[in-house]
């Protein structure tokens, strides 16, 4: 496929121009663009982030996304970074970390989820027996939960 070396887009067969910049097209995506762009496409279809969206600061630091690890240590940012995270953080790992090869980084992600996914239920639930013992519990009993507030 004619491949723009400008824009990085693919054209169809027989187009010689690129029609967003004019260059000229070359006959093939090099290797390496394509290597590197289907493996972006397969990034983005990971969903959700589970690692990035609940471990906020210490994820982005080992992921080595600076930016976002001193974004997550202010007061009501990290929230944000946390629903960022969860929406693009296996992209900005992949962006921003150096992996030995695509298969490690998915190994890396993949139990940063699990724990991420794990942590996720640990505290619904946590927040679930709150809940219930503050509505039914004894008065003695709501009065600390509330006092956790
Ligand atoms: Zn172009």
């Amino acid at each position: 496929m004619p491949w723009c070396p400008n824009c990085a887009d693919e054209y169809l067969e027989g187009v010689m121009i690129c029609s967003d910049c004019g260059s000229e097209l070359v006959a093939e995506e090099p290797e390496i663009v394509h290597v590197m762009r289907t493996r972006l496409k397969e990034v983005r279809a990971m969903g959700w982030c589970w690692g990035g969206f609940q471990f906020t600061f210490i994820w982005a630091f080992a992921n080595k996304a600076w930016l976002i690890a001193v974004g997550c240590l202010m007061p009501g940012i990290w929230i944000l970074l946390s629903f960022y995270l969860g929406f693009r953080g296996h992209e900005v790992a992949w962006r921003k970390r150096r992996f030995e090869s695509f298969e490690q980084y998915k190994e890396t992600m993949k139990v940063w989820d699990k724990w991420g996914l794990w942590w996720f239920i640990l505290n619904m639930t946590l927040l679930a027996l709150w809940v219930i013992a503050m509505l039914t519990g004894p008065d003695w009993l709501t009065d600390i939960l509330i006092g956790m507030l």
